[in-house]
């Protein structure tokens, strides 16, 4: 890995810390409770604790998997953002960012998670990047969702600070196995048994046909099929799997290394459209067992999921309304 060094965005650079940065972080960090209302963690509440804070980050420039930045704009420091706690095991890593509250509403946080999601999986081959916020956090899980970040589950009240209660929000981000859409053959679309009760399957294969959402790059003459995960807890993809391969082998020529297996979007996300499957790590280890590499998350978000989007972003909107009688602010 290759730890921190400085990034450029379009409006921003992400530099490393010096120890002059601890007087801003407790100056508009530590002294506004406003900045760790949804954290409930304040490491710059006083001059001396700031101060320790920033220098625990410069020590920790010489650990090449620990990732802190300052975030400046114009040269004045606006925020930070880090990723810290990689788990070589799980291939991960999580994220955090602040924004002084001067700053909030104009896209700062999503451009420079944005740059630092990129970094991470692209230049230190991070497989998954993960983030939380509390669930009235909305400006957090905007800024997580712009960037490309799926909710993957909500603890329920999993979150006490102060006397509130909240819902934890943990977001994921997951880098796709590099893998040359154009030597793909064959997609095969693995869809969830439940939704399939109530889904013709119609949208992923508008999708595949118009070569768009998780489809995009594949050649003309690439072939689709679609099968059911065979319902809870997925093991029927085993036995799918292993007949497609038959025939693959004895009817075309094509290489398992040429066919892309999609999870359907109602498996690998909710999207509004359905809860992430729990078995998913299960069905794709199945895949892999049978010599299927190419795993891809995702085919198509559908505009009932879209609108449903909506509305819930409506609802929270309503919701943000009522709370800015109290200074509620978007980040
Ligand atoms: S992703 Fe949507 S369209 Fe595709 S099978 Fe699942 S529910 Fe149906
Ligand atoms: S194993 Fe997952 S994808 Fe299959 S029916 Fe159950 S929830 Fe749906």
């Amino acid at each position: 890995m290759i730890g921190t060094i400085q990034l450029k965005t379009g409006r921003l650079i992400l530099r490393r810390h010096v120890i002059e940065d601890a007087d801003f972080l407790y100056r508009r960090f530590g002294s506004d409770e406003k900045m760790y209302e949804y954290s409930g963690w304040n490491p710059y509440a006083t001059p001396d604790m700031a101060k320790e804070t920033v220098q625990n980050f410069i020590k920790s420039y010489d650990d090449d998997a620990f990732f802190g930045w300052a975030i400046e704009k114009d040269g004045a420091i606006i925020g930070t953002i880090g990723a810290y706690d990689h788990d070589p095991q799980e291939d991960s890593i999580e994220v955090g960012t602040s924004i002084d509250r001067d700053y909030w509403g104009r896209g700062y946080a999503t451009e420079a998670l944005e740059a630092v999601l990129r970094y991470l999986t692209e230049d230190n081959g991070i497989s998954n990047v993960k983030a939380w916020c509390a669930s009235d956090n909305l400006g957090s899980a905007k800024a997580m969702e712009r960037c490309g970040m799926v909710l993957e589950d909500v603890e329920k009240d999993a979150l006490s600070i102060g006397n509130k209660q909240f819902d934890k929000y943990n977001y994921v981000y997951r880098k796709e196995k590099a893998m040359d859409r154009k030597s793909i053959k064959y997609a095969v679309v693995i869809q969830c048994d439940h939704t399939l009760n109530r889904c013709s399957g119609f949208a992923c294969s508008e999708a595949f046909f118009g070569r768009s959402a998780g489809f995009t790059g594949y050649e003309d003459g690439t072939k689709y099929l679609t099968m059911s995960c065979g319902g809870c807890c997925g093991a029927g993809v085993a036995g799918r799997l292993e007949h497609f391969e038959t025939k693959l082998r004895k009817l075309t020529d094509i290489q398992k290394s040429e066919v892309a297996v999609h999870l359907a979007t109602c498996v690998v996300t909710d999207n509004r459209h359905h809860d992430r499957c729990p078995y998913v790590d299960y069905i794709k280890e199945i895949i892999r067992k049978n010599g299927f590499e190419n795993i891809v998350e995702g085919t198509y978000q559908s505009q009932a999921s879209r609108d449903a989007y909506a509305i819930l972003h409506r609802k929270a909107f309503q919701r943000t309304c009522f709370f800015q009688k109290w200074g509620y602010t978007y980040l």
